[in-house]
């Protein structure tokens, strides 16, 4: 007979609906079967992918949640975002943030997942309690509100939890020497939407990561002088003719900012684009996760927890094509729940984690980037498919990848009006009307 086990997702964004996906799909040869719930806070699946004007607190008085700003096109061309088994539809590459919501509605409906999320609903407490029954020893109490009535309270035990919370929600806010005395306005990406409260003021955009990158350029079409403060090397490609690189910020004093170069310049705004924390709040003591400067521990693969590999975190890697990451991670957990994957020992997990992260440092990454994954994140989810013995992803991912990075080299400005064709003469993506593959 087969056994069953029941699972908390937490969170119905991109994770969430993948992992739902995965854990109940009947095609998998599993000795197990799976009883899953989901738990979103919000009233529709997607989670960062559902824009919204508000900043702040939603109707519900919760923080909000999404990070997206009205004109955002994705960095990433939609032939490689997709999961593995739903591609998007005949679209340009580059989509808008609503074409990738509904891109995760129908994702969501196709594989007949909706029926299992209880939305409006969050957790806020998971406690373990040992659990001889449990293959792994631990179960875990789940707690939940309603967002619209926080007398209404549930609790129930699960074998297995999964936690698709998001990594874009909590706003980093930097220490910057003198912050305190900027006379100007300061302002998260987080709570960026639009570029018109910059017109004709002087900006600095602090940071040049994706975000960074693709404010500065929204910000210099309006303002009269965007400062990208960075300390990653020069960007190459063109710029805006009022768009000036900087590093970074070396103290303010009132309006006036001082760079890492001695160079000074007056601003009006300060537009932070410095990132986000891992915040877990639900999880309680006794779970015995923790983030120090942005490194979860103690987690195997960036996903299991050492202790008890029936609690995951899945998306805490960083610069990764995210979903197609998710379904490897997804299939790693459903792995190791149904049993198919049997875990190296506590000590030997602990031992690889550590190596992991020690050569991360050894290659210049500094502590917080303990979950950047950049080039790594192919043999990453080619590990995890092996481990989990799951289809790896084809190689086009790998390539589609590394023609993006080239084109924003090139052409930061206007690579999002470019669109890739296979090429099914040689099975890889090329540049629409161009030789560049
Ligand atoms: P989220 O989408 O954040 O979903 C988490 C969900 O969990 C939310 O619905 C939230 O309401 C819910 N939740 C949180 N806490 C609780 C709780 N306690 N109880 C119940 N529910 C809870 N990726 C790309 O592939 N391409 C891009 O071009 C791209 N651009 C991006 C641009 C921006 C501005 C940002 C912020 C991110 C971008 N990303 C991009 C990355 C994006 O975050 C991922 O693609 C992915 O959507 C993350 O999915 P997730 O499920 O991990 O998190």
């Amino acid at each position: 007979m087969k056994k069953v086990a029941k699972v908390a997702i937490i969170g119905a964004g991109a994770a969430g609906l993948c992992a739902l996906r995965v854990f109940t799909d009947s095609s998998a040869n599993s000795s197990t079967s799976f009883c899953v719930v989901c738990y979103e806070q919000g009233s529709r699946v997607g989670g960062t992918w559902i824009y919204t004007d508000q900043v702040g607190q939603d109707e519900n008085g919760l923080p909000v949640h999404s990070s997206m700003y009205e004109n955002l096109k994705t960095n990433l061309p939609k032939e490689c975002m997709a999961f593995p088994d739903y591609p998007f539809p005949e679209l340009p590459s580059f989509v808008r943030h609503e074409e990738v919501q509904k891109y995760l509605e129908d994702y969501a409906t196709h594989f007949d997942v909706l029926k299992y999320i209880e939305f409006q609903t969050i957790v806020t407490l998971v406690e373990p309690i040992s659990d001889d029954t449990n293959q792994f020893g631990t179960s875990w109490k789940v707690t939940t509100k309603s967002v619209t009535d926080s007398s209404l309270e549930n609790t129930s035990v699960f074998d297995a939890v999964l936690i698709c919370n998001g990594h874009y929600a909590v706003p980093l806010f930097p220490d910057i020497p003198g912050l305190d005395t900027f006379s100007g306005e300061i302002l998260h990406s987080h709570d960026y939407r639009r570029p018109t409260a910059f017109l004709d003021k002087r900006v600095l955009v602090l940071g040049a990561a994706s975000s960074g990158q693709d404010i500065s350029i929204e910000v210099a079409s309006v303002a009269k002088q965007v400062f990208l403060s960075h300390n990653k090397p020069l960007l190459k490609s063109p710029l805006p003719d009022n768009l000036q690189q900087r590093p970074g910020i070396k103290n303010i004093n009132k309006g006036r900012v001082e760079f890492l170069d001695g160079s000074q310049e007056d601003v009006d705004f300060l537009l932070l684009c410095t990132g986000y924390h891992y915040r877990y709040t639900f999880l309680s003591a006794a779970c015995g996760v923790e983030v120090t400067e942005n490194r979860v521990t103690p987690l195997y693969k960036h996903l299991v927890h050492t202790k008890h590999p029936n609690l995951a975190i899945l998306g805490i890697c960083k610069v990764v094509i995210p979903f197609p990451m998710f379904h490897m991670q997804a299939s790693f957990c459903r792995a190791v729940l149904d049993g198919s994957l049997i875990l190296p020992s506590e000590a030997e997990i602990n031992r690889e984690t550590e190596e992991d992260y020690r050569s991360r440092l050894a290659s210049g990454l500094p502590h917080r980037h303990a979950h950047v994954l950049n080039e790594d994140q192919f043999s990453y989810n080619d590990e995890l498919a092996d481990m989990a013995k799951v289809p790896k992803l084809t190689d086009h991912y790998k390539q589609l990848n590394q023609a993006t990075r080239n084109l924003r080299q090139s052409d930061l400005v206007g690579y999002k009006r470019l669109n890739f064709v296979l090429d099914k003469e040689d099975d890889t993506y090329k540049i629409q009307n161009s030789n560049f593959s």
